[in-house]
């Protein structure tokens, strides 16, 4: 007899694992996007500096609030560029086979040394999380 209630189970488990991988994946082009897009404001931003400070030596007038504003510019774009690199490799993470321990790419469907099925276990463990969630206690009433 065929258990349909276990083919279901197994059948959402893996629709699960699947919308998982996609929202890693977009989570990654993205952040390699917004890296790409810090990265270049940065070289506007010093080529910026680079003209400013030229242009106050050519003309004699230094104007140092304007260069510290610049900087400043640049210490913003720098520190959010340190985000995006740290939740770019955050989210590009291994992930450990469970069965022979071997690291594999993040996003990885079957372990590239015993061939199991990543996401299936990935899942898996998710859904044994979740029942360990201790339930709140029932409301002690006390006799007096
Ligand atoms: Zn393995």
């Amino acid at each position: 007899m065929i258990d349909f209630d276990k083919i279901m189970d197994k059948a959402k488990v893996y629709a699960s694992a699947a919308s998982k991988k996609t929202g890693e994946v977009v989570e990654v082009s993205k952040l390699k996007l917004k890296e790409i897009q810090a990265n270049s404001e940065l070289r506007d931003a010093y080529a910026d500096l680079g003209a400013i400070v030229y242009d106050m030596k050519k003309s004699g007038a230094v104007n140092e609030d304007l260069i510290d504003t610049c900087i400043e510019g640049i210490d913003e774009i720098r520190a959010k560029l340190d985000d995006v690199s740290d939740r770019y490799h955050a989210v590009k993470k291994t992930v450990r086979c469970d069965f022979c321990g071997a690291q594999n790419k993040a996003g990885s469907l079957f372990c590239n040394q015993c061939g199991a099925n990543l996401a299936v276990e990935e899942a898996r463990k998710e859904d044994e999380a979740g029942l360990e969630k201790p339930a709140a206690l029932p409301e002690q009433h006390t006799e007096e």
